[in-house]
């Protein structure tokens, strides 16, 4: 196999010369380094890459070409190379001024460039080298090339094997799926031993599991414990960003933390492609790579994760809140906070229901999005969700059509999306319209979509190998007792909420995230009234930890009277 390019274009010779050399002296064993000083010679490199079939990984574009000629130099890179990111390569401290930071800021909102690279300066320098490790380890997740990937061989991309790699995607694990009668899967079965059914999962160290349980591939993973202590200080249930904040307060401030979830970590966060309003991260992060952090900062404190386990019940007993879990044990805390946030609402087009995992997907596209290059795809939504969603898809697919019940996309979606998608040449927006039926071609993957106009009820059928599908959600709140107070959204009350609507118990009024079970409180996405944000969710979850102390020093020194029921 040829060694995956990295590209460096830069119009002065001194310049270049100073970037080959980081280059070269880094990376060189691993991949080859083309320098080149104009726009039509990048454009004849990169044509000739595409041909032969070799990779890039980086094209590093210097602002010393003009910046019309740099814009088109990365577009032709997008339509070329898909998965190669796009540096912008600037002087240091250039960004202060104010037409280099109009480029940069134009580029990202565009998504011309993934973001832009401080030119190298003295040998070694670091940090063109981060920027650039940064680069290279991206490309590695979206080519499924990074180390440790996990490889799934199944018979058909929906079904069990679909379940399986949405597993292996909620534990944050890399993961690539082969079919069975490709000839990478072939190879992969006569590599684990023929004879196992499938779908299997092989381990980087060669390990096989043959249709693992959720819980077995998680634990392989080493991605959960099983709760090996039945009691805690506080449980957490939903490893989402308000569950994975409160788990980091939680465990640092030394209360015993349980994290339940019944996937694994990162909620919804982890369908996003791109967090560009977090706070700290000025390129934007993935909401996979934020939990991962999470994850493991909260892991480092001492918190305690129990994945692919269902909160079934809560119950109180005495001074401890009991909470059932779907493996038939009970964990006992102090004090719960509920983190479960919401989940997508359904298509309800049974046709379509059967192809999830085979060009159906629920959610957001980030790891199905670099398997989309040169398709025809279709993403259904009308709210910012949707909008982020066919802006990623549309850096890898042909085209991408976004299907819209309402009659603008204003309704539901921010201004800043709503431009950016109407920019962006190869995204379609299908207004007034619904996907009411579909189908599969002869390798089971989806085919065609019925979509019809809610104007005048016709229907037209469209060829389509990817639908997004992101219509909303509904909170993760129907395993809860009734006795816990609901907005007629069904997502949860907390606070003076909870007090107004005369369902709390207690003389002392309701903690500001308590819900009307006292000791119970509520986070992120679930409660009613959220903000609907990573950050509000993160801000809440840190909230509720505080909250806890309040709650066992109040109790502590004035235990609460209860009034009787
Ligand atoms: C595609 C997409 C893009 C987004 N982009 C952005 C963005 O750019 N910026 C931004 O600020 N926000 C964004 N959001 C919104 C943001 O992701 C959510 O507001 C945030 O994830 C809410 O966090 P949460 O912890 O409250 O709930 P969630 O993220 O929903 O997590 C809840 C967790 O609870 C688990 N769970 C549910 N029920 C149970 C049960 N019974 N037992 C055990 N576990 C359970 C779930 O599996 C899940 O892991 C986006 C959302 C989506 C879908």
């Amino acid at each position: 196999m040829p060694l995956p390019v990295i590209l460096a274009v830069d119009g002065h010779e001194q310049s270049l010369s100073d970037i080959e050399r980081e280059l070269d002296d880094r990376y060189s064993r691993s991949y080859r380094v083309v320098t080149v000083t104009t726009a039509d010679d990048a454009t004849v490199a990169l044509e000739g890459f595409a041909e032969a079939g070799e990779d890039v990984a980086v094209a590093l574009v210097s602002l010393t070409l003009d910046l019309t000629e740099a814009t088109e130099l990365f577009r032709r890179v997008r339509s070329l190379h898909p998965h190669a990111q796009r540096g912008l390569i600037i002087e240091w401290r250039s960004w202060g001024d104010g037409q280099t930071g109009d480029a940069i800021r134009r580029a990202m909102a565009a998504r011309d460039i993934d973001f832009y690279v401080i030119r190298p300066a003295q040998s070694p320098d670091e940090l063109f080298h981060q920027a650039v490790s940064a680069f290279l380890l991206e490309w590695a997740n979206a080519r499924r090339v990074s180390p440790h990937t996990i490889q799934v061989v199944g018979e058909t991309w929906s079904g069990r094997a679909y379940e399986l790699r949405q597993v292996l995607g909620r534990c944050a694990v890399p993961h690539a799926f082969h079919l069975a009668d490709s000839p990478d899967g072939r190879a992969r079965v006569t590599e684990s031993g023929n004879g196992n059914p499938l779908p299997i999962v092989i381990f980087p160290d060669g390990t096989v599991l043959t249709d693992p349980t959720n819980l077995e591939l998680a634990a392989a993973t080493g991605a959960t414990v099983d709760p090996q202590h039945r009691e805690f200080d506080v449980i957490i249930i939903g490893a989402g960003p308000a569950g994975l904040s409160a788990a980091v307060y939680g465990a640092s401030e030394g209360l015993r933390t349980l994290v339940v979830d019944n996937g694994g970590i990162g909620g919804q966060a982890t369908s996003s492609s791109l967090i560009r309003n977090y706070l700290g991260f000025p390129r934007g992060v993935s909401g996979r790579r934020l939990a991962e952090s999470a994850y493991e900062q909260a892991w480092v404190f001492g918190a305690k994760f129990a994945f692919m386990h269902d909160a079934t019940g809560i119950r109180r007993d005495e001074d401890r809140l009991c909470v059932s879990l779907s493996d038939g044990g009970e964990v006992s805390a102090r004090a719960l906070i509920l983190a479960t946030g919401a989940t997508y609402r359904r298509l309800g087009v049974p046709e379509l229901e059967a192809l999830v995992g085979a060009g159906v997907f629920y959610g957001g596209p980030v790891s199905e999005a670099p398997t989309t290059v040169d398709e025809e795809t279709y993403v259904v939504g009308g709210a910012n969700s949707a909008g982020q969603a066919a802006l990623h898809l549309a850096e890898y697919a042909r085209r991408v059509t976004l299907v819209v019940r309402a009659e603008s996309l204003d309704e539901g979606m921010s201004h800043y999306l709503v431009r950016q998608v109407e920019g962006t040449p190869n995204i379609d927006v299908r207004l007034g319209t619904e996907v009411v039926g579909g189908g599969a071609g002869g390798d089971g993957w989806l085919e065609r979509l019925v979509l019809r106009s809610r104007a005048d009820g016709t229907t037209e059928t469209v060829a389509a190998e990817e639908l997004f599908v992101m219509i909303g959600a509904h909170p993760n709140t129907d395993w809860l007792p009734p006795e816990l107070a609901r907005g007629e959204d069904g997502f949860i009350r907390t606070g003076a909420d909870v007090e107004d609507g005369g369902s709390w118990p207690l003389e002392r009024s309701p903690l500001s995230l308590e819900t009307s079970m006292p000791g119970v409180f509520a986070a992120g996405d679930i409660r009613h009234g959220s903000m609907n944000r990573v950050s509000s969710a993160v801000g809440e979850g840190s909230i509720a930890i505080r909250l806890v102390h309040d709650l066992f020093a109040a109790e502590q020194l004035h235990p609460p009277e209860r009034v009787q029921p």
